[in-house]
């Protein structure tokens, strides 16, 4: 059996048009379950979700109590899933279900536990927010020990193994791209232009995305503690290194008194460079502090 999961939040516009067009695809997906994880919408994502389940009773529907965010509507679905595989898509049509059928094929075909997706292209996407995206790819897989392939999507097929091992990883801060990496397991990658969404608007704004990157980093990587240390050790050695050169400058010169303006760039650049790091720490202080309190990433507020 396929587990098909699909996060949805504030989708009444798109779900429809999403279920119209993957019915098209389920002749040829065989036995299947559709999860509709509703991630507290507040629009009318649910009714239209009761709608098509009356029509389809392979539908199950879980509502959470508020928005918790897709990481945690992925993580739902993937704790319901009772499937052989595992799909995650997106409701709005930027993962076509045209691709099912084939993905399908080459998890079954034994050589691969998992087929994932990445577009291409950035089509449709804001240059400045394209431009930060690439950055960060580039940035994070120089800090990690596993590859996160640039432009993956979370639309994604595995094998039940796979997803246990992803439920094996109990971290609250979910980062899933970091997390479909860490895994390991054999992954085939299939390349589709970007797609843009059928209907509604994006969830993302640029600060969001800002943040989800930082939680990318602090969450597989201490890279930045690393970089840290090495500063502070760099620049301590120049000071040390200054030191010498005034001390001989005043008493080969005279003369002590003079540099004001360097005293001032010292100053100001020792001390951003201290909050900053003071930052770093703070950030990681701040998962660490999230991660102990134990807290649910999700409540279930109904299940049908
Ligand atoms: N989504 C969600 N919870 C959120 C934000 C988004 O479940 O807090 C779902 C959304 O309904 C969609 C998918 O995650 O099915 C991707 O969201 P979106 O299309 O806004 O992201 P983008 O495709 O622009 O990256
Ligand atoms: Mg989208």
């Amino acid at each position: 059996m396929l587990s098909i999961i699909v996060p949805c939040y504030n989708e009444e516009a798109a779900l429809p048009l999403y279920y119209a067009e993957l019915e098209k695809y389920l002749p040829q997906v065989g036995e299947y379950e559709l999860i509709l994880v509703d991630d507290g919408s507040a629009d009318k994502t649910v009714e239209k979700a009761k709608e098509l389940k009356a029509k389809d009773e392979h539908i199950v529907i879980l509502s959470f109590s508020r928005n918790f965010g897709k990481e945690a509507a992925m993580l739902a679905g993937m704790t319901e899933a009772k499937g052989d595989y595992v799909v995650i898509m997106d409701a709005d049509l930027q993962d076509p279900p045209k691709l099912l059928p084939e993905m399908l094929q080459i998890v079954q075909s034994g050589e691969y536990d998992s087929v994932a997706t990445y577009r291409v292209d950035r089509k449709g996407e804001p240059p400045i927010r394209s431009f930060f995206a690439r950055r960060f790819y580039k940035l994070i897989n120089k800090m990690i020990d596993v590859e996160i392939v640039d432009g993956a999507r979370d639309y994604r097929m595995m094998k039940r193994a796979m997803v246990e091992a992803i439920l094996s990883m109990k971290e609250v801060n979910r980062f899933s791209k970091g997390i479909f990496a860490w895994v390991g397991f054999r992954t085939k990658y299939l390349e589709y232009e970007n797609v843009e969404r059928v209907a509604g608007e994006t969830k993302w704004s640029f600060w969001k995305l800002f943040g989800y990157a930082i939680e990318g980093i602090v969450g597989f990587t201490t890279a930045p503690l690393r970089i840290a240390t090495i500063t502070g050790t760099l620049i301590s050695g120049f000071g040390f290194l200054y030191m010498i050169y005034i001390a001989l400058k005043a008493l080969i010169f005279g003369d002590p008194v003079a540099g004001f303006p360097s005293l001032i760039v010292i100053i100001t650049l020792l001390g951003g460079i201290q909050l900053l790091v003071l930052g770093v720490i703070g950030e990681y202080l701040a998962k660490t502090y999230v991660e102990t309190k134990r807290r649910p990433s999700y409540i279930i507020k109904e299940r049908l």
